[in-house]
């Protein structure tokens, strides 16, 4: 598990999965969270799924390191869009959403001592994954961001829905394990749209030297700086925002990768807990 030292030093209990310390079997060995059931990829895909109990299994090992109660984990159906949730009441009331943000805060009726705490998680293998922690009011963020997401502004509804609760929210983000621009190609087309979305053309590299007449112009496009230029223009500030981890395509011995495995990718989780709020923090 990765964290991120800007986060842990505001005071917030979180971590980005590796693919090492959990109980899953090949092909998805061993830190594996891809939850069974429940609609997150479409119904055709031929996907090999694990065993529930050892996602559960999964998902105690990774509370008892980070903190937080496995039965107050809240998860939401990630569709690449733009859509921001709050956890509230049971993870069961918004397990089902379509969103790909989630957020959560303690409030006056849920203190940081209470076993009620909630905690928050993404699921990625390639995509961007990025966790906010408002040092101000203790607030959180976890977002699902692939390309799609960086397009359709998922980033900045989280955002919003933070600045929505304070006004003076001060941000810390954290960009975890995701594919990089070594590894993430894509068609001139998406990259146009990743570069219109992000407003930097130097996010996007020049068009790889494949023969015209083999594929179509590909460009080499960096996520992880798109990320960062987005979270910029949203006014989070450059020292508040950290790179945590590698590139999941080039490292098959710590992150599972949709692009080199396939279906049969497993899914890291990353997860981040509300603290509460405080002036003498961060
Ligand atoms: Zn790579």
């Amino acid at each position: 598990v990765l964290r991120s030292a800007r986060l842990t030093d505001a005071g917030f209990r979180h971590g980005f999965t590796t693919r090492r310390g959990g109980v899953s079997p090949e092909p998805f060995a061993t830190f594996h969270f891809g939850l069974p059931a429940r609609g997150d990829e479409p119904p055709s895909a031929p996907v090999l799924r694990d065993r529930a109990e050892n996602i559960r299994a999964n998902v105690e090992r990774l509370a008892q390191h980070v903190g937080f109660a496995p039965d107050r984990l809240f998860q939401v159906n990630q569709v690449h869009g733009a859509r921001a949730v709050w956890a509230k009441g049971r993870p069961d009331d918004i397990r089902a959403e379509a969103a790909d943000a989630l957020l959560a805060r303690l409030t006056e009726l849920v203190t940081e001592a209470e076993v009620s705490v909630p905690a928050i998680g993404v699921r990625t293998a390639d995509c961007v994954p990025i966790l906010i922690g408002d040092r101000k009011t203790g607030a959180v963020a976890a977002i699902h961001a692939g390309w799609r997401g960086v397009v359709s502004g998922v980033v900045a509804s989280a955002l919003e829905a933070l600045r929505a609760s304070d006004a003076h929210a001060r941000p810390i983000a954290a960009i975890g394990p995701c594919i990089e621009a070594c590894c993430f190609e894509v068609g001139e087309d998406v990259a146009k749209r990743i570069v219109d979305a992000v407003g930097d053309a130097s996010i996007a590299g020049r068009p790889t030297p494949a023969p015209r007449d083999e594929r179509p112009d590909k460009r080499m496009v960096d996520l992880r700086r798109a990320v960062r230029a987005q979270l910029r223009s949203l006014g989070v500030e450059e020292g508040d925002i950290e790179d945590v981890g590698g590139c999941t395509r080039c490292d098959a011995s710590l992150y599972f990768s949709y692009r080199r495995d396939g279906e049969v990718s497993g899914r890291h989780l990353s997860v981040i807990v509300p603290r509460a709020a405080s002036s003498a923090r961060g």
